[in-house]
């Protein structure tokens, strides 16, 4: 068994990687049953991939551990990308999740094209180093309104190529299987159990 610390103090997201990261080979440890506390880590890279390397070294400083850190985020074609690497800073540092979403729908009123995708990109450390990165991508459209009560986040207007509801609507069956989280996660899980068990004493 494996145990690699999840650089996340967001407990949808370290719901969703157990489900998705936990095999019967590897363990998700979470920051949060350690006492001391997680080091804030300011999300200043210009790509999804900087920032997860930069969340995962954090990390694996934080405990003498292997680490993986995740940055992901929503981006609209007709925003030119936005909120991107914002995504969860778009409406300001004490917005919540209601509060990003209405933004978003504003700044789309009378756009046609509505198309967007999911990007998420993990990294893993391990002594001090990054190993590697991994990335998934879900693409679809805006919805006009919210709608479903399941996951986090943008779910609630995101409605995936091939579906007619939103991630919010289909729950997790549907997206722990199609997301871009579960997408990187199983490239990174493959890593892990393949590469990783075979150099290193994990
Ligand atoms: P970070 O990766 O912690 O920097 O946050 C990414 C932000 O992107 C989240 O706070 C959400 O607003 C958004 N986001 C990332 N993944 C998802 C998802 O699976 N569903 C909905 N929103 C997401």
């Amino acid at each position: 068994m494996y145990q690699i610390m999840a650089s996340t103090k967001n407990r949808h997201k370290l719901e969703e990687f157990k489900k998705l990261l936990g095999g019967q080979e590897v363990e998700i440890v979470s920051p949060l049953s350690y006492e001391e506390p997680f080091p804030e880590v300011v999300e200043d890279g210009e790509t999804f991939e900087e920032n997860a390397v930069k969340k995962a070294l954090a990390a694996n400083e934080y405990i003498d551990m292997p680490a993986f850190a995740d940055d992901s985020g929503l981006m609209v074609e007709a925003l030119d990308g936005a909120p991107g690497i914002n995504s969860s800073r778009f409406a300001g540092p004490d917005a919540t999740d209601a509060d990003r979403i209405e933004k978003l729908l504003k700044e789309l009123e009378g756009k046609e094209n509505r198309k967007a995708k999911f990007v998420c990109v993990i990294a893993i450390a391990n002594r001090g180093e990054v190993i590697e990165t991994f990335t998934g991508e879900i693409c679809g459209t805006i919805a006009d309104a919210p709608r479903g009560d399941h996951g986090f986040g943008y779910d609630p207007v995101f409605v995936p190529d091939g579906f007619d509801k939103t991630f919010a609507e289909l729950g997790a069956e549907v997206k722990d299987k199609i997301s871009h989280r579960a997408k990187a996660t199983k490239a990174a899980l493959e890593f892990v159990e393949d590469e990783m068990s075979a150099v290193d004493d994990l």
